[in-house]
């Protein structure tokens, strides 16, 4: 039988535990974390995703800021809303949703938010911790993260002689996912647009990542009988059948084939979606943690 992998259930999971810590940081240090989120525009797929994580972070005990700037917004001016957010103590995460407008440097953005705040995990402080095997000092970015407590909740924390195969190499998603799985012992392939025979390369996997950005490009024959598949992308596809004009969401794996052959798989929607937000606010605590000087309850 194929266990499907609820990231709803899991996240909740998540956020009970950040909850409880929040309380317990609250009640005996006086310190309430704090989240800045950032939107530059009125894309609405950004409005919706920020509207969401403020919520949840008031849902956590959190005190949250949503900085809302206006599209024509210039890159000075924002550096000059990280650099102050840098310097307020009552922030312990700052996150700057992305895409942001074309005139704006996204890359020079992410590195002006402080390391100690960064809870996105995009800085090249904790892009470098995560490379060199630092996970635990490090933010990891939240997407790649709540994947690898779905991927523990199968396997446990040591993923010694496993296969696991990610596809996809962006410095969101597919790197820090690789080294995530790296560190955990699992012997890693990336694999991405020029590689030969993606299927066979797939179908070597114990464990198979998918963050691609193609609507269900992951056949059911690229999957190993058993194998454990998370699949990251999130894809609208038209759906006639639900009406003229509607739309559905997809991931990147072609999910009834796959889940007939799989032993464990995510679904899309309700699976690594919801637990990105919820490593967010995971990350968020443990800042907030750190500048009252103690560990984060596990
Ligand atoms: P990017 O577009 O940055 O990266 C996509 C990667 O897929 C690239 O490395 C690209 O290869 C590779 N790729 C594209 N086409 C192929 C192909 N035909 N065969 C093999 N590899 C291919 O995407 P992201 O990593 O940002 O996101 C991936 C997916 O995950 C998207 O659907 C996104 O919406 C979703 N996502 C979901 C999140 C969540 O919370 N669940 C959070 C973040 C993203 P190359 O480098 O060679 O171009």
């Amino acid at each position: 039988m194929t266990q499907v992998i609820d990231g709803k259930l899991i996240a909740e999971d998540v956020l009970t535990g950040v909850k409880k810590a929040t309380s317990e940081l609250v009640a005996t240090t006086g310190i309430i974390p704090g989240i800045a989120v950032v939107i530059v525009g009125e894309d609405p797929a950004s409005q919706v995703y920020v509207a969401s994580k403020g919520r949840k972070a008031r849902e956590c005990g959190f005190h949250s800021v949503q900085h809302t700037l206006d599209e024509t917004t210039s890159e000075e001016d924002l550096v000059a809303l990280v650099e102050s957010l840098n310097a307020d103590e009552a922030i312990h995460g700052i996150l700057v949703q992305l895409p942001l407008p074309k005139h704006i440097d996204a890359a020079r953005i992410i590195q002006t938010i402080s390391p100690d705040k960064d809870v996105d995990g995009f800085n090249f402080i904790n892009v470098g911790k995560i490379g060199t095997g630092e996970v635990e000092t490090a933010f990891v970015p939240c997407t790649p993260a709540g994947s690898m407590i779905m991927i523990e909740r199968i396997h446990g924390r040591d993923l010694s002689g496993l296969n696991a195969v990610v596809v996809g190499r962006s410095n969101i998603v597919g790197k820090p996912m690789a080294n995530l799985l790296l560190a955990a012992n699992a012997t890693v392939t990336i694999a991405h647009s020029r590689t030969k025979d993606l299927p066979a390369l797939c179908r070597t996997a114990d464990i198979l990542v998918a963050a691609v950005g193609r609507p269900q490009m992951v056949k059911g024959d690229w999957v190993k009988p058993g194998a454990t598949v998370i699949d990251v992308g999130i894809n609208r596809i038209p759906a006639p059948e639900k009406g003229e004009g509607k739309t559905r969401l997809v991931g990147d794996v072609d999910y009834p084939e796959a889940a007939k052959v799989a032993g464990a798989i995510t679904p899309v929607p309700g699976g690594v979606g919801p637990m990105t937000i919820a490593m967010l606010m995971a990350n968020t605590l443990k800042s907030a943690y750190r500048t009252a000087g103690k560990p984060v309850p596990r």
